[in-house]
């Protein structure tokens, strides 16, 4: 049987074709990203340039997937097949939205790989591969020297990627794009302008407390894997799903939409920090767990991705900060930690280890009271490099003396400082403000999870925490679901903010939380 045009746009062939190309793209890039965590997990060292051309061939082929005449033609069949079928009344009208967003992210996202040149895809893909084994080897000697040409390489080919996208933003907003969809600089500014005033203030504040020395301790390898492995149980980890693994820098990543791992590590002295990197990328799974999957089969499609990475960290942010670091569940959990050997008498020990609030130079490490001062010294510092002529080299002393003058502390060496964390050295610039923002976001829905939560008759005072103590975190999960997850990319991560807690975003939320949080803890010290 022979279907004529009109038959085969009404039957709605062409959104199946454009399906299908989709979900081809869509199984190349999680072996892309099935690449990326073998590389960050088991690969041995050595592998590393044979893995820079895989990457590169990867990348390469993506992107003429993602750029070619063929796409641009089933987008645009798609878009007259649906110019036709939303009138017929076959679709309702949660369908026609759905589907006319979908269609409005691909040719957005279509303009933009089409500006780029296909050598500079595969340049930055081989640039990022080799900056990456670099800095790891850079890191481990601690001499920022050995890293330094690769990250001007990797400058300066983003520079060019900026100039070819050619959008009406500068340098720096317009890398930033991808992470933090209609994000600018002077929005930034605006959000972060209170905290860069009060967060100072208020390590000062903390610094003239009374506070009793607390002995250090550590913990055994196994007994911190132990705690996290019952902590996921806990928080409900479907192990037929999920993979935990250990890597230099904590992440999480899907490779499947029935595949979704993470990896956490141990830090010798820190016994704390396997299990809150544990809290936090479980929280970027869950988000990603809750995308529009399964039920609408959108893992192909733009509108079953996150659409932030600030809304992004705002979930990991959740689950680590706002229940993990929080007094009901240090009372609910602190036994576990004292059968492994942590010398803890009370939750209100473990919570206090929890949040130590003594600044220091590791982001990663760092609690949410000097969080905040770490990303705005990455945020100035990029902006600089790309956009206000900061050279390379400059970089270790610039760094070393805002850690000074913001935290009062001094990195011993270039490892502790500017080598600490992995994004330059994959080329990610204008990502490091999304975990601020996802600070404030996630401060501003719990606010609103709150309401939600009195409203459906827990009392308390502090009804999260309330769930917390109670064991039911799988309440606030179900919150979180059914008001964020659920969206995909449907609303950028500003408007989602305002439609899910009926305010724009702001950073009064984070800063009350925080200010109450530091009360707390100081009155019961
Ligand atoms: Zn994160």
């Amino acid at each position: 049987m022979v279907i004529s045009v009109s038959d085969r746009v009404l039957s709605g062939l062409a959104w199946h074709r454009l399906g299908e190309y989709l979900h081809e793209t869509q199984v190349l890039g999680s072996i892309q990203n099935t690449l990326y965590w073998d590389q960050n997990t088991t690969m041995p060292s050595q592998a590393a340039s044979w893995r820079a051309e895989q990457l590169s061939l990867l990348a390469r082929q993506l992107h003429a997937r993602q750029s070619s005449e063929h796409f641009e033609e089933l987008i645009s069949e798609a878009r007259s097949e649906f110019k036709k079928v939303s009138k017929t009344g076959d679709l309702d009208q949660i369908e026609i939205d759905d589907r006319g967003k979908n269609l409005e992210l691909l040719e957005q996202d279509l303009k933009r790989q089409k500006r780029l040149d296909p050598d500079l895809i595969s340049q930055l893909a081989t640039a990022k591969a080799k900056g990456y084994s670099l800095w790891r080897q850079a890191k481990v000697n601690s001499e920022f020297k050995c890293f330094a040409p690769a990250l001007r390489k990797l400058i300066s080919l983003r520079q060019e990627q900026a100039k070819q996208l050619s959008e009406s933003r500068s340098c720096w907003e317009t890398l930033a794009q991808p992470f933090e969809p209609d994000l600018s600089i002077g929005r930034l500014q605006e959000l972060f302008g209170p905290l860069r005033n009060s967060l100072p203030d208020l390590i000062e504040k903390v610094r003239g407390w009374e506070r009793p020395e607390r002995p250090s301790w550590d913990l055994e390898e196994n007994s911190q894997k132990s705690l996290c492995q019952r902590l996921l149980q806990e928080w409900g980890r479907d192990i037929e799903v999920t993979c935990v693994a250990t890597s230099p820098h904590p992440f999480s990543i899907t490779l499947g939409p029935q595949d979704f791992r993470l990896t956490t590590r141990v830090v010798k002295g820190q016994p704390l920090s396997c299990f809150l990197a544990t809290a936090h990328e479980w929280g970027h799974s869950l988000y990603e767990q809750g995308l529009p999957i399964q039920s609408h089969q959108w893992f192909d499609w733009p509108l079953g991705q996150a659409t932030s990475m600030a809304l992004h960290e705002s979930q990991s942010l959740f689950w680590e900060n706002r229940v993990a670091r929080s007094r009901p569940f240090a009372e609910r959990f602190w036994t576990n930690f004292a059968k492994e050997g942590a010398p803890v008498n009370s939750g209100i020990d473990l919570w206090h280890a929890m949040n130590p609030l003594v600044p220091g130079c590791n982001r990663v490490e760092a609690d949410e009271l000097s969080y905040g001062l770490h990303i705005l010294i990455r945020t100035d510092l990029e902006i600089a490099m790309l956009e206000g002529g900061l050279e390379v080299e400059a970089l270790p002393g610039e760094w070393n003396s805002r850690y000074k003058s913001f935290l009062g502390v001094t990195p011993r060496n270039d490892s502790e400082g500017c080598l600490q964390d992995v994004h330059w050295s994959e080329g990610q610039f204008g990502y490091f403000p999304s975990y601020l923002l996802g600070h404030l976001i996630s401060a501003q829905l719990a606010e609103a999870m709150r309401g939600s939560l009195r409203g459906l008759g827990v009392h308390e005072a502090d009804p999260i925490g309330a769930c917390i103590r109670g064991g039911n975190e799988s309440e606030l999960l179900a919150w979180l679901r059914k008001e964020v997850h659920v969206h995909g990319r449907k609303m950028n991560a500003e408007n989602l903010v305002e439609h899910v807690t009926g305010s724009p975003l702001s950073s009064s939320a984070f800063l009350n939380y925080l200010e109450q949080k530091l009360e707390m803890l100081n009155s019961t010290s």
